[in-house]
């Protein structure tokens, strides 16, 4: 298939820009085919005006017609094969078998959406029935469920081209509620982006959907992601990267005249508390499943373990040079592209220049600045100098791990305390050090989305009990998560219904509950009828 670079305004195709953007393959720096053209503010207006039109259509599809759609563009994904893995490969550096494993998660998340709005309890239908002779007033019959809001936004992440970007997590659950997607497609993989689309407006016009339920636009975060932001017809953003950006987005958001909500993941250190339990039994062996953590995907996922935290003691130094020799032995490798290569030296020589920090290991094969490489490292520093410098709680993104070491289980506390808001976080022990450390463990679960016991943060299951979100700065808005079912309740709204005629109530909360879903009524579940 041949990639045009247009921005694709629901079924057509638009280039009226003279500003030209071109993909470059990080493994050898050299630019691939393809011009692709920055949208104009005419065209940014075109994809909302169409948008807003589907919306009225599209808002009223059941959700057995929108399952079909979703599922439909999993399939057209799929049909693309080696074309979009190959693109997919050479725009971000990533293995072959890594973009295989991530088409297969991202088709795996559309079904998934598309299952959970057929079924269609998602709605969280809620009934109270009139009593008209209640005294000392009647009760009305009053009765809510989830609707659409308007357009939604989608920023993709560099580090997954295909499972949270273009037809990613966000899209699909926006898409699943209701809601038009306009994507911004993320300059890091342009050309997987224009693939992926072109599948999801197939899917549309094969599915019968409405055109402009989809559209994407090429352009920098400056111009265009902050045109899209402020545009009044958008009415929810998507997002995952960086900080700064992430921040950039949700200020604009909120200094609209009316403000929308951004539900930005903007990736954590992710500390893993080493409490000695876990040590004493098995501290060589822990420290290179780590390792494996540390640079899985060349460290480039929001859930690395970028913090760890040990008492000083013989356990923890056996742990560290375990882990420090598995480091020297990996070899670096290729970052997603330029900038993020760049943003990685720039952090990890920052973070090693720190007071009173001090290196253990670097990968000591290859030669860091060859072909964007990233470079293994492992850092240590004690828990007074961390709870000193601030510099030292932030993100480095890439195969980059601090080690603090306490010298008593109230600096582990203090440190506990200090940490900012988390994705995750990680506490390895016996059952018995979670009796013993309970006051750590509950300081703890106040800064994280999501607390794993024995195992390693990096790996994030896609199921209806998964919270991938946590408190600020990890992401925007700590209610929400932006992987598995639960991602669909950031683009919808209640609507609450009062004293309507059951003719004319949407189905969900008909009296005869024709779709047989779940409905809270008069505060009992139940998926029967009135
Ligand atoms: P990014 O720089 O945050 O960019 C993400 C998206 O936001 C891109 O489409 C970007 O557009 C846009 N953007 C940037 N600045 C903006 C602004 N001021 N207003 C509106 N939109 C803006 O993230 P990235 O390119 O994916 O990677 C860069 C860094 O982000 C990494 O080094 C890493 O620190 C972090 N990151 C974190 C995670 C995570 O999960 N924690 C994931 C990926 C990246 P353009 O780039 O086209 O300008």
């Amino acid at each position: 298939m041949t990639l045009t670079g247009k921005n694709l305004i629901g079924k057509s195709e638009s280039s009226q820009g003279d500003q030209i953007f071109n993909a470059i393959n990080p493994a050898n720096g050299e630019q691939l085919p393809g011009n692709f053209f920055c949208a104009t503010e005419e065209e940014i207006n075109q994809a909302f005006a169409l948008a807003g039109e589907a919306f009225v259509t599209y808002k009223n599809v059941s959700g057995a017609k929108r399952a079909e759609f979703l599922e439909a563009i999993g399939e057209e994904i799929v049909a693309l094969g080696d074309v979009l893995v190959d693109r997919a490969v050479a725009e971000t550096g990533l293995p072959p078998a890594r973009i295989q494993g991530e088409r297969g998660r991202t088709v795996g998340q559309l079904k998934m959406f598309a299952n959970l709005i057929r079924e269609g309890s998602w709605v969280e239908a809620s009934i109270d029935t009139a009593i008209p002779d209640r005294e000392p007033i009647p009760k009305p019959d009053v009765r809510k469920m989830l609707v659409p809001i308007g357009p939604v936004v989608v920023f993709g992440a560099s580090n997954f081209p295909l499972a949270f970007s273009t037809a990613g997590g966000d899209t699909a659950s926006a898409l699943a509620a209701g809601n038009p997607v306009i994507v911004k497609s993320h300059e890091g993989h342009l050309g997987t982006g224009e693939l992926v689309a072109r599948a999801i407006i197939k899917a549309a016009e094969r599915t019968g959907m409405p055109n402009g339920v989809f559209s994407i636009l090429n352009g920098d975060g400056p111009t265009v992601g902050q045109a899209l932001v402020k545009h009044p017809a958008c009415k929810a953003i998507g997002f995952t990267g960086s900080p700064g950006a992430g921040r950039a987005l949700f200020n604009a958001a909120a200094s609209r005249e009316e403000p929308i909500p951004v539900y930005a993941e903007m990736g954590s250190v992710n500390p893993v508390i080493l409490l000695p339990g876990a040590l004493e039994k098995k501290a060589a062996e822990l420290g290179k499943i780590y390792a494996g953590s540390v640079t899985l995907g060349v460290g480039q996922f929001c859930t690395n373990p970028g913090l760890m935290i040990g008492v000083e003691g013989d356990s923890l130094n056996e742990y560290l040079t375990s882990l420090s020799s598995a480091i020297r032995e990996m070899e670096p490798a290729t970052m997603l592209n330029e900038k993020v290569w760049q943003g990685y030296n720039r952090a990890r020589e920052h973070s090693l220049a720190q007071d009173g920090v001090e290196e253990q290991a670097i990968s000591e094969t290859g030669v860091n600045g060859d072909n964007w490489k990233g470079r293994p490292t492992v850092a240590s520093v004690t828990a007074q100098r961390f709870l000193e410098n601030p510099t030292l709680h932030e993100e480095v993104f890439g195969p980059y791990t601090l080690m603090i070491k306490c010298t008593s289980n109230s600096d582990l506390a203090a440190v506990v305390d200090e940490l900012q808001g988390q994705l995750t976080a990680t506490v390895m022990g016996e059952e018995e050090d979670l009796i013993t450390y309970a006051d750590v463990i509950n300081g703890l679960k106040e800064k994280t989305g999501r607390i794993i016991f024995n195992g390693v943060p990096t790996g994030v299951e896609v199921c209806a009990s998964m919270h991938h979100g946590g408190p600020y700065p990890s992401t925007t808005d700590a209610k929400y998560t932006s992987v598995g079912t639960a991602a669909i309740k950031r683009f919808a709204r209640p609507l609450c219904y009062q004293s309507w005629p059951d003719s004319v109530l949407p189905d969900e909360l008909k009296n005869a509950n024709p779709l047989n879903i779940w409905r809270l009524q008069d505060n009992n579940w139940t998926n029967g009828k009135i």
